[in-house]
């Protein structure tokens, strides 16, 4: 059930891998409050193979189920990769890993998840929070009064 390419069959043609890999497989190892993984991450990929290399380019969707780290108010978002792009040199220091002619995506999709993952989670980013009486304060802001800007006025003409 792993995000496996078969190489050798890459030769022949490029592929198309669309579907879900389950929060198991994707193995984020992460125990975040704020932050729950529960649902399975979509991929939308196309995999080629170039001279020396495998590229694999598409999107990557994962849900993730958040509680708003000044609020607290649960809400869902999606870790959204569009133009994901991912390139394994099949030769040199560098290559990956061929097992049985196959490719596992998986590490690489983790590592590319944890690296976007949300730190802060934020119901919206102008989240007021909690009854905070000093975010509610800074909001309000003084105009001066008419008459100073007169006054200013007058100053700038001299
Ligand atoms: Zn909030």
């Amino acid at each position: 059930m792993m995000l496996k390419v078969n190489v050798r069959h890459l030769a022949e043609h490029g592929l198309h891998l669309r579907g879900e890999l389950p929060v198991a497989e994707l193995d984020l190892g992460i125990d975040d409050e704020l932050v729950r993984v529960e649902k399975p991450l979509a991929y939308d990929l196309a995999v080629e193979l170039l001279h020396d290399a495998v590229l694999v380019t598409g999107s990557l969707t994962l849900p993730l189920d958040c509680e708003c780290a000044r609020c607290l108010k649960k809400f869902t978002t999606n870790l959204h990769l569009a133009g994901w792009a991912l390139h394994l040199p099949l030769q040199g220091e560098d290559a990956v890993s061929v097992d049985n002619d196959c490719v596992d995506l998986t590490p690489f999709i983790r590592e590319d998840i944890l690296l976007d993952f949300p730190q802060r989670p934020l119901c919206r980013l102008d989240c007021g929070g909690l009854k905070d009486k000093t975010a509610r304060k800074a909001k309000v802001v003084e105009k001066p009064a008419p008459d100073l800007w007169a006054k200013l006025d007058k100053l700038k003409l001299k």
